[in-house]
């Protein structure tokens, strides 16, 4: 039962992070927060926003953690009711009762923004956002299974909910089922320990798309993946869809050979980290929809640093609007230098040193370092020199004549007659652009 009012969890929690912050971010962030409900498993907070509730989960989660119920991974496990919203709810019925249980087993949870019209496209995820619409065209009929894996962050559950709208919108007879993996075996259990495996067996068998999020979680599952496994070959047996997403490819995952295989059968695509101008895409679409105007500068700016999934660009806008409190204003690049440097990545720049240049040119071309400091004119010998030379030029502050000393005494008019000689040569030698390219990443990163 819900109890209302006090909560001593919160309490403790509060007067634990009192001491931590000022008293500003406390005011700020959390003295408005009320509870609302508690029981031993979840905690029901109303926040005066939606930027307190992220600001509670992306700052405070490990300490939230300590004091309040946590789930199965260990994480809080807050539902948190909006004040608009929450005004609404009626004291004596509680969120957590509300839940409809019957229906959320068997019905499928689709994210209504993740439709393919708010899927940002770019190199990195044509191949599979056009394999996903070619699945959602033609359920059935096109890529079957269709096994969508990359990173963290990186579009997976979007284009799987896309499929699914896109399914309901256009064939509404088709019954179709989308679901984690996690949610699979819990259901599994439910039913297990209810007796009724049988009506859930009959229920997937009769699908005509199964959805399945997120199949790593599946390893190590071994009675699960055996039922998994038997629905999986059902429907695809009966020309049923499935698609099936994960964070690596089947072959990497540790699951029986049978259902790899099984996995493999259809069309594996990878999602990839987006480049920076589908970043700059993406940070902009996002952005516009919140009410919040980012120049193309400041964009590029915010795309530059924040690099490794789509999930931090979401991040770094709210914050943006949280701590600007501007929704409908602009942001300069001083705002964003100082709201989200720590969301920023910076690539260490390696010190690139005449040592580093000389052995890594010598082993791209597999002479020895001592080669390129002598003054051998055989070619085998003097072309590698002049690339080293080259690079030294490209890529050391020193000055010519210092430089130019580090191979064997040369004198600093040798090394700039190297240095053209190579840099006209790079204009048509493709070979020896794609080498020094390579050389180059080795050397700065
Ligand atoms: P994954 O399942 O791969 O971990 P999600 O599908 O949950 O990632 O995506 C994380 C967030 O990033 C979601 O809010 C999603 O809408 C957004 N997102 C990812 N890729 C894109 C994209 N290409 N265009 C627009 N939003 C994207
Ligand atoms: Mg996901």
């Amino acid at each position: 039962m819900l109890a209302q009012g006090t909560c001593t969890a919160w309490e403790e929690f509060l007067a634990f992070v009192h001491k931590k912050c000022s008293t500003v971010e406390f005011q700020n962030w959390f003295a408005q927060v009320e509870v609302i409900g508690e029981e031993e498993s979840r905690i029901v907070l109303r926040v005066p926003n939606i930027f307190v509730q992220e600001y509670l989960l992306g700052n405070y989660a490990k300490e939230l953690a300590l004091f309040l119920p946590v789930d199965e991974k260990g994480r809080p496990n807050i539902e948190f009711c909006i004040k608009s919203e929450a005004e609404n709810v009626s004291l004596f019925t509680s969120p957590l009762e509300e839940a409809p249980v019957q229906e959320e087993t068997f019905s499928p949870q689709l994210n209504h923004n993740y439709t393919f019209e708010n899927f940002i496209e770019g190199a990195s995820n044509q191949f599979v956002k056009s394999a996903a619409m070619g699945v959602a065209m033609r359920p059935g009929k096109s890529y079957n299974p269709l096994f969508i894996h990359g990173g963290v962050g990186l579009g997976k559950t979007h284009l799987l909910h896309s499929i699914g709208h896109h399914i309901k919108a256009s064939n509404r007879k088709l019954k179709l089922q989308c679901i984690t993996t996690e949610e699979f075996i819990n259901d599994l259990v439910e039913h297990l320990r209810s007796k009724k495996v049988d009506a859930m067996k009959k229920f997937y068998r009769t699908l005509d798309v199964l959805l399945i999020d997120d199949i790593q979680f599946l390893q190590n599952r071994l009675n699960f993946e055996d039922e998994f496994c038997m629905t999986f070959e059902a429907l695809i047996n009966a020309g049923k869809q499935i698609v099936i997403t994960s964070d690596k490819p089947p072959s990497q995952l540790k699951l029986s050979e049978r259902l790899v295989a099984r996995m493999e059968w259809g069309l594996v695509a990878n999602i990839g980290i987006p480049d920076l101008e589908t970043r700059v895409a993406i940070l902009q679409y996002k952005a516009e929809k919140k009410g919040l105007k980012i120049p193309s500068n400041v964009a590029f700016f915010i795309a530059e640093h924040v690099f490794n999934n789509v999930r931090q660009l979401e991040g770094a806008i709210n914050r943006l609007i949280a701590y600007t409190g501007v929704t409908d204003g602009t942001v300069t690049q001083n705002v964003v230098e100082t709201i989200l440097s720590e969301m920023f990545q910076y690539i260490p720049q390696k010190k690139i040193t005449i040592e580093s240049i000389l052995k890594s040119v010598s082993s791209l071309f597999g002479i020895r370092v001592q080669d390129l400091q002598k003054s051998s004119r055989k070619k085998e010998i003097a072309f590698p020199r002049q690339v080293a030379m080259y690079l030294a030029k490209e890529l050391i502050g020193d000055s010519l004549v210092k430089i130019a000393s580090s191979f064997g005494g040369k004198t600093h008019s040798t090394l700039l007659h190297s240095w053209k000689k190579i840099k006209k040569q790079l204009e048509s030698d493709e070979m020896l652009r794609r080498q020094i390219h390579m050389t180059r990443k080795n050397l700065e990163t």
